[in-house]
């Protein structure tokens, strides 16, 4: 079976396949870097993150390209207020969105910027205008005219027939009432970063960054676009507009859009205190692998309603996988084999590819392999499973955590970062009682144990038993097993 996925533009499910043989060409639109990114910012980049898993484990190799948003309304309108410069502003939060990103296991797209692109975006605009597609304004700033581009509103399905002939909007962000010829480039104002370049000096708007910075990755026509749902109005529209009425061509192929993800049933807003980054978990004491597993449960154009109960389930699921793994991996097995047990990992490898080709349908893989782990489990406690059975159950787990990515066990040192940087960047009163005891108490993280076992291993090599017993002896207290294997030490919890 092959891969099927929801367009936006068809309103339907259709067949997925690349342009170009092999290979699949997808832009993302990436953060607006003027903030810490939000677990609804994450619903939608893990859902990409799942994609382009996805297409690879499908044999496709994937140019995966992300822009930073680093000019816009909002980070203008923040710079201008704290007095600094727009990459001033938006470092330290881009440095925070790829840490955050690496944390919870997206895997990292090319990325491009727009402060890298401002030449080709103003060289864009004047090819709009040439070809009567854009006008200047008086006070310098290009305006899009939609009149001249009949199929505005295909993408959203909205029928804007009838509107103004040219009256204007200047802000990027806008409902469809208020839909009238966008802002392509924006004349400088007082205090509000701007570049000088051939169209005159000012910035580009940020629809013109999308359509620019795609088209240079990754040509006129590229296979997949993605974002969350927001942006199918105005911004993906007006990218089509920008990008289509420029080369006459078809500018996506696919139009992929996660839903919005609610938190304990309600829109997550600041005011009615339901916001939260994916730094206000962590300092909560939930694992990114729990925040993961859950972002990426439901299937992304279903509703994800985000609950602290929730999160514990999906803890629970990601401790049974890792017990069931370790389970595999250090078990003494007898000799031998059983057909039933290679058909059920067999079985399990189809059924996680069918829901995944049926347009990422996540949760039924997940129902999948806890399925097998039911099952296997069940044989495990009966003493039925062979040596020879192990490699087919430890290949379907392998090819789940291809896509869902969280058997590895580095919750801690991750979770020790976070704690490290509210410490740092002033967040302190943040820090759950819950985690400050895990980090401050005997419970050490996975990278301090690894350090201290390694520390341990060199006294014991050196003859220095002093040193090696006290270490063990912290280690022991802070209820850590220690196994010492033919090859290697092994660790776990008690
Ligand atoms: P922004 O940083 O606001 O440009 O958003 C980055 C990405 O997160 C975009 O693809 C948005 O569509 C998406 N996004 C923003 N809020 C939510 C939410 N509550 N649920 C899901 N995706 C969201
Ligand atoms: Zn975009």
């Amino acid at each position: 079976m092959a891969l099927s996925l929801y367009n936006t533009m068809s309103a339907s499910v259709e067949e997925f396949r690349p342009l170009r043989d092999n290979e699949v060409r997808m832009y993302a639109c990436g953060p607006t870097v003027y903030d810490y990114g939000h677990i609804g910012n994450f619903r939608t980049f893990i859902a990409i993150d799942i994609l382009r898993r996805v297409l690879r484990q499908s044999g496709y190799k994937v140019n995966h390209v992300m822009n930073i948003t680093d000019v816009d309304d909002k980070i203008i309108r923040n710079a201008a207020r704290d007095g600094v410069t727009v990459q001033q502003y938006t470092a330290k939060y881009e440095k925070a969105f790829l840490e955050d990103a690496t944390m919870i296991g997206i895997e990292p797209p090319t990325l491009v910027r727009a402060t890298e692109h401002i030449p080709e975006m103003a060289e864009f605009v004047a090819k709009l205008v040439e070809k009567g597609f854009a006008y200047r304004a008086e006070d310098g700033s290009y305006y899009f005219r939609i009149a001249k581009f009949p199929q505005y509103g295909r993408l959203s399905k909205k029928d804007f027939r009838g509107m103004l002939d040219g009256a204007r909007v200047d802000v990027d962000e806008y409902d469809k009432d208020s839909a009238r010829d966008f802002a392509v480039w924006k004349a400088p104002k007082p205090g509000e970063s701007s570049w000088d370049t051939s169209i005159g000096r000012g910035r580009p708007g940020w629809h013109l960054e999308c359509s620019v910075m795609s088209m240079n990755a990754l040509g006129e026509t590229f296979d997949l676009h993605a974002g969350g749902e927001d942006l199918i109005f105005p911004h993906h529209e007006n990218e089509i507009a920008q990008s289509e009425s420029l080369t006459g061509k078809t500018f996506a192929r696919f139009w992929f859009h996660a839903r919005f993800l609610l938190v304990e049933g309600e829109k997550m807003s600041k005011s009615i205190g339901n916001f939260f980054t994916l730094r206000d978990l962590v300092l909560k004491g939930h694992k990114p692998s729990s925040i993961r597993y859950l972002l990426a449960s439901v299937p992304y154009r279903n509703q994800l309603n985000f609950t602290f109960d929730g999160l514990k389930q999906a803890s629970v699921s990601v401790e049974r996988l890792r017990n069931f793994y370790v389970r595999l991996t250090e078990g003494h097995f007898t000799d031998g084999s059983g057909d039933e047990i290679q058909a059920l990992a067999d079985e399990t490898i189809d059924r996680m590819r069918a829901a995944l080709d049926d347009d990422l349908n996540t949760a039924q893989a997940q129902a999948a392999i806890f399925e097998m782990v039911r099952r296997v489990n069940s044989a495990l406690d009966a003493k039925v499973i062979k040596k020879g059975d192990v490699p087919a159950l430890l290949e379907a787990l392998a090819q789940f955590d291809e896509i869902f990515a969280v058997l590895k066990d580095d919750d801690g040192s991750k979770m020790k970062q976070v704690f490290d940087w509210a410490l740092t960047e002033g967040h302190e009163k943040d820090i759950s009682p819950e985690l400050r005891e895990a980090v401050q108490s005997g419970q050490l993280f996975d990278a301090d144990i690894e350090e201290k076992i390694a520390q341990m291993e060199t006294a014991r090599r050196a003859r220095d038993f002093k040193v090696s017993d006290t270490l063990r002896a912290e280690l022991t207290a802070a209820g850590i097993v220690i196994e010492n294997t033919k090859d290697r030490v092994r660790w776990r919890r008690k």
